[in-house]
């Protein structure tokens, strides 16, 4: 009989929400969660195909435990490794499941995680052991910070992701549901509250669209932030720009990806916008705003990538003052549209290439840290020690404070790296 449980998340936030679906089902049913996969009799993989590297974790970790260990244990594959298969191969989860036994001989089940709901059932855990039946998608082991899915999948078919084909079609989850939970969050003294979407403004629902969406949950009562990840360009609206730069209860921050500041590229990439949309939606935030803090995602070393495009990446970058970039090194992901393509830039070039990107975007960053010195900033205490800037940086603080309150504290210290009040 299960009666403890281990969950491993690999990946995005997207999979840190969809663990949280896991925990929240499994808890449901008067299973106990441990913190160390030894002790649990269920295992749980949360895994990612995004990067090969992932799917390399995933069969390396159980290879280094040691198959032995497994031999009392249940241990489920989920996420998207398992739902590409079933998508991109002409294999159903069943054959895949088959292959996946014989090789790794400790998986004992692959579930689809949009089936995720059946888990109790395929486990043959005993119904009479439902001691809740709540439908909350987020953590609530977490007070503080809540991540809540808006959707899954995407429609968008940017050449170098598998995301399409891993996680499928756009699916909306309907305003009623995220609205539920978020209200059940606010009203146990969640603070913070980040929406989830693999394009996340692109949310809609009979006409209505994400600004509709959020201004929603502004109204809901209770003192909180919002912010929300990850954000296209193509879908980022003026009317969202004016919302999340002039109402309070927006954190001042926002991840928006770029991926090249190349028009050539980011057509070779079908991100379906150019550069000069990119540099006006930072422009317009920054005369809101000047203040708001924007990071971005970019990809170095697309194939054809010249020097000359690189230099119009880093051109873009300094124009719209990023101060930190998620910098990813192309890799071809076997079912994407370029994988096809020839890899022609060479790892070393690569390298180099982050190496330039990152040391100016941390240029950047330091500047901006260090003109918050001796500035008062509004902090999210997520400890007593510790908290979230209204910007979302994370700070750390000499006096103690009570968490889950919001407290503006003068910043004392900087690095490169964090900020300290
Ligand atoms: S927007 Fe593009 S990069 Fe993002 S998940 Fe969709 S296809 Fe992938």
């Amino acid at each position: 009989m299960l009666k403890t449980f281990y969950i491993k998340t690999y990946g995005c936030a997207m999979n840190v929400a969809d663990s949280n679906t896991v925990r929240n089902l499994l808890t449901q049913y008067s299973l106990q969660e441990v913190d160390d996969w030894k002790n649990a009799d269920l295992i749980v993989l949360v895994t990612c195909s995004v990067r090969q590297q992932a799917e390399d974790k995933v069969a390396g970790w159980g290879i280094k435990a040691g198959e032995e260990v497994f031999k009392d244990k249940t241990v489920v594959v989920t996420g998207c490794m398992a739902q590409r298969y079933d998508r991109s191969t002409n294999m159903t989860v069943d054959e895949y499941e088959k292959i996946l036994k014989r090789r790794f001989s400790w998986i004992t089940h692959l579930v689809n995680i949009k089936k995720i709901e059946q888990l109790p059932k395929i486990l043959k855990i005993d119904n009479n052991d439902l001691i809740e039946n709540k439908n909350i998608n987020y953590d609530r082991n977490n007070k503080y910070q809540g991540l809540f899915s808006t959707s899954n999948g995407c429609d968008n078919f940017c050449s170098y992701c598998i995301v399409p084909y891993a996680r499928g079609k756009l699916v909306n989850f309907p305003k009623e549901n995220i609205l539920h939970d978020i209200k059940d969050f606010v009203s146990n003294g969640g603070k913070l509250v980040t929406l989830l979407g693999q394009n996340v403004n692109s949310w809609e629902e009979n006409g209505e669209s994400f600004v509709d969406l959020l201004k929603e949950i502004e109204q809901i009562k209770g003192e909180f932030w919002i912010n929300f990840i990850s954000s296209h360009p193509k879908d980022f609206s003026d009317e969202l720009i004016e919302l999340i730069t002039t109402h309070d209860k927006f954190i001042k921050h926002c991840n928006i990806a770029v991926q090249s500041g190349s028009n050539k590229i980011l057509e070779l990439m079908n991100r379906q916008y150019t550069k000069d949309r990119f540099l006006n939606i930072c422009k317009k935030i920054k005369e809101f705003n000047p203040d708001f803090r924007i990071t971005t995602d970019v990809i170095i070393g697309f194939p054809t990538e010249t020097e000359g495009d690189f230099s119009e990446t880093l051109d873009l970058i300094k124009n719209c003052d990023i101060e930190m970039a998620y910098v990813g090194k192309f890799s071809p992901r076997k079912g994407s549209a370029a994988y096809k393509m020839i890899d022609n830039i060479d790892l070393d070039t690569k390298k180099e290439r982050e190496r330039r990107l990152k040391n100016l975007v941390n240029k950047i960053r330091e500047t901006k840290h260090k003109g918050l010195v001796n500035r008062n900033i509004p902090v999210l205490l997520t400890g007593r020690q510790k908290g979230i800037t209204y910007y979302n940086h994370e700070i750390l603080l000499e006096k103690e404070y009570e968490a889950g309150t919001i407290q503006n504290i003068k910043i004392k210290k900087y690095s490169r790296s964090g900020l300290a009040g």
